[in-house]
């Protein structure tokens, strides 16, 4: 399918600079959502995936329709002081500012297989940062699932060695 005519580009938010890639239309199109996620789903089908995780809040977006199609739980990744039970934290850059991301101590255990999903990989900062999360908890990384790659950000360079699946690329 031809994601991108579902993709609206906003110019300078929000940030000056910054070419935002909205997924707001490919969502509010039930075809297209449903074909996004099934990719994804056919993706990770072979990978006897345990758990899937995504950073909020687009990650939640993706990454729950495929664990309810894969029929393995959700974890979420989350801002800090946004999980009310004991965490684990990393700090990481964005392509636009700071952040620090936290996920549930308990959210993983040792040895399971995670897919980790978002809508978009830009420099690689957020899903650097959430595997991170993931290995310190023991998990295993077999697969990350992006609607969308920036190339030019080369935020790929970042996933060497990992599975990865983008949809569309810029
Ligand atoms: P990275 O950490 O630089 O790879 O940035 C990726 C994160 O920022 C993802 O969680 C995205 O949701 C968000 N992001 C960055 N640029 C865009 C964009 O153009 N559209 C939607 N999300 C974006």
């Amino acid at each position: 399918m031809d994601y991108k005519k579902y993709i609206k580009i906003v110019e300078n938010w929000p940030k000056e600079g910054i070419q935002f890639k909205d997924i707001t239309p490919l969502m509010d199109n039930g075809k297209a959502f449903k074909s996004a996620v099934d990719e994804i789903v056919q993706f990770a089908n072979e990978k006897n995936i345990d758990i899937v995780v995504g950073p909020e809040a687009r990650g939640f977006i993706i990454g729950c329709p495929v664990s309810y199609a894969l029929e393995v739980g959700f974890a979420p990744v989350r801002k800090e002081g946004k999980l009310p039970r004991e965490v684990i934290k990393v700090d990481y850059g964005l392509e636009y500012g700071k952040n620090v991301l936290t996920i549930h101590k308990d959210a993983i255990k040792p040895g399971q297989r995670v897919l980790i999903t978002d809508d978009l990989l830009a420099t690689g900062g957020t899903i650097e940062a959430t595997i991170k999360l993931v290995e310190e908890l023991g998990g295993i990384v077999v697969g990350c699932a992006f609607l969308i790659e920036l190339t030019y950000l080369d935020g790929l360079k970042k996933l060497d060695g990992y599975d990865v699946l983008t949809l569309m690329k810029y």
